[in-house]
């Protein structure tokens, strides 16, 4: 399940309408309780999108941003839990795409954005029996 405050979902939710019509990403920071497997949202930390060529429907991080935040994480005493990333006139679905680069145990907020305004979106979390994204239990705080 993920925990995550109001105010992180509009931050996205600004961003997602700011960098419209292309996609936006950026990370999900903060603590994981293991043993009711909670990840709870302490910071989101918005990350250039790579993909230049097909940005409206296509995001990635590049390796030095991976460092960076990961350095930055620990340095706060907290990790990396998730990835967020936006959908421009697309459904708040995960694509073939996402789940080629998704890995385990993390959350993957997709938020749609239809004509420059932030509307739906969901969390998923790999099937790792499956081979497939599931929904994943949302608590907004
Ligand atoms: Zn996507």
């Amino acid at each position: 399940m993920l925990k995550i405050k109001k105010e992180h979902i509009e931050e996205i939710k600004k961003q997602g309408e700011k960098g419209y019509p292309y996609e936006i990403c950026g990370f999900m920071l903060g603590i994981i309780d293991y043993e009711d497997n909670i990840r709870e949202v302490k910071e989101v930390y918005q990350v250039e999108n790579q993909n230049k060529e097909r940005a409206n429907d296509r995001f990635e991080i590049a390796p030095k941003d991976y460092l960076k935040v990961e350095d930055y994480a620990e340095k706060n005493g907290i990790q990396i839990i998730g990835i967020y990333h936006t959908h421009p006139d697309h459904p708040d679905r995960p694509s073939q795409t996402d789940l080629m680069f998704a890995q385990p145990d993390m959350s993957y907020i997709i938020m749609s954005v239809n004509n420059g305004k932030a509307e739906n979106w969901r969390s998923w979390e790999l099937d790792l029996e499956k081979n497939e994204f599931k929904e994943e239990k949302v608590e907004v705080i």
